[in-house]
């Protein structure tokens, strides 16, 4: 483990070194696929010692592998946190921490124009075992503090919000959780660890839906946990080898193997998100962009503060409401009309009738979902190619 000496270095080398140490049975370059679900002890005193945590080795899978080991290390060392744990998908990770932090009585204050299911599973599903939720615009640090109360046991946070993008202060938000003895748990799915860090601004837990950048290429589906406390680690370590929402070693690897690119696709796809802002802002059919990289944005210091760029998800809406927007879906040839993010391919979606269908319209609207809002997932095409697309789509409305 070289953890210590990588935090040094620059997170375009961590991407490519972090977790990678030559195979200690035949010095493979990068962590061989461990496909197995059990591991064989020498003897039954090392079983033993296993199962009493004396001996560091694998058991079980689903309990530890080190193809998955591998991953999580480098997963860790980008966050700057100290450990991480991988599982099956993002909602693996979103879930397991609720389960793992929340209990009947307890109260948990989550963005209201997060992720969709991550929402769902508060509302419907944890609700049913007692626990209260308030979704609220945490990106209003008023409200957060007026909502957060001595039963507050978890504050989640999305930020740039899905799909509205509106910034959360993570610095503030973690002082308002700190303050009634809750965590922090930071989706930091849209910006990847190259454009924020949250446990800088004091976060306490950091989940990525991997499917996205972290992988980029639209392959995998999974999620990571990551942690800079070590008893926070073992509370939800405990409860994810149980519950069961573990990462396959062949998932782990593929994602590793896309982290080694992900520096660069991150900034390609917000170099080529930049110049599409720039268009759909000068656009007479467009009504609204946002964008956090747009000249003039309402919250430009806490941006620099807080992220290393604005990202590539970029929401607008158009004059002609729905029916224009379901025209420009229909007319782009490059973007696919398909939901997620952070592949190396752009992706186009309408949030109302996809991804945020499951909320209640009256929810969506104050989540400031419209029924006119298109959100595009830049990725690394080329930017004129991009740009000339969204053109003629555009074009073709008036
Ligand atoms: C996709 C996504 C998730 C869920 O991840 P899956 O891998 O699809 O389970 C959670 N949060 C955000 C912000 C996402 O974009």
């Amino acid at each position: 483990m070289k953890t210590s000496s990588e935090k040094a270095l620059n997170i375009d080398t961590q991407c490519i070194h972090a977790g990678s140490e030559p195979d200690p049975a035949f010095g493979a370059a990068v962590p061989p696929i461990f496909q197995t679900s059990t591991f064989v002890f020498k003897t039954p005193e090392e079983g033993a010692a296993r199962f009493a945590g004396e001996d560091p080795g694998y058991i079980y899978t689903r309990m530890g592998n080190p193809t998955t080991s591998a991953l999580e290390e480098a997963v860790a060392t980008l966050e700057g946190g100290t450990s991480a744990l991988a599982t099956s998908s993002g909602m693996a990770a979103v879930s397991t921490v609720f389960f793992a932090l929340l209990s009947a009585g307890d109260h948990v204050v989550c963005s209201q124009s997060v992720y969709g299911p991550s929402r769902v599973i508060l509302e419907r599903d944890f609700s049913r075992f007692g626990v209260e939720a308030s979704m609220v615009d945490t990106s209003d640090l008023e409200v957060l503090r007026a909502t957060v109360t001595d039963r507050t046991r978890v504050v989640f946070v999305e930020t740039p919000a899905n799909p509205t993008l509106a910034i959360t202060d993570l610095a503030e938000a973690a002082d308002i959780a700190r303050s009634v003895g809750a965590v922090l748990v930071v989706d930091n799915t849209f910006m990847s660890p190259v454009l924020q860090q949250p446990f800088r601004f004091g976060a306490d837990i950091v989940l990525h839906s991997v499917t996205k950048f972290l992988n980029g290429h639209t392959d995998v589906v999974g999620g990571v946990l990551v942690f800079q406390d070590d008893e926070l680690m073992a509370k939800v370590r405990g409860v994810l080898h149980y519950l069961g929402g573990t990462m396959d070693p062949h998932q782990a690897f593929l994602v590793h193997r896309g982290i080694k690119t992900l520096a660069m696709r991150v900034r390609t796809a917000q170099d080529n998100a930049r110049a599409i802002a720039d268009l759909l802002s000068g656009h007479s059919e467009v009504d609204w962009v946002r964008y956090p990289g747009l000249p003039g944005h309402p919250q430009a210091d806490l941006i620099s503060r807080q992220m290393e760029g604005p990202g590539s998800l970029i929401s607008f809406q158009l004059r002609g409401g729905f029916d224009a927007g379901k025209q420009v879906l229909s007319a782009v040839r490059l973007p696919a009309l398909a939901v997620s993010l952070g592949g190396v391919e752009s992706l186009i979606q309408h949030p109302a009738s996809m991804t945020h269908a499951a909320m209640k319209p009256q929810d969506r609207e104050e989540a400031g979902i419209t029924d006119g809002l298109v959100r595009l997932a830049v990725g690394c095409e080329d930017a004129e190619d991009l740009v000339s697309d969204l053109k003629q789509a555009l074009d073709g409305l008036s």
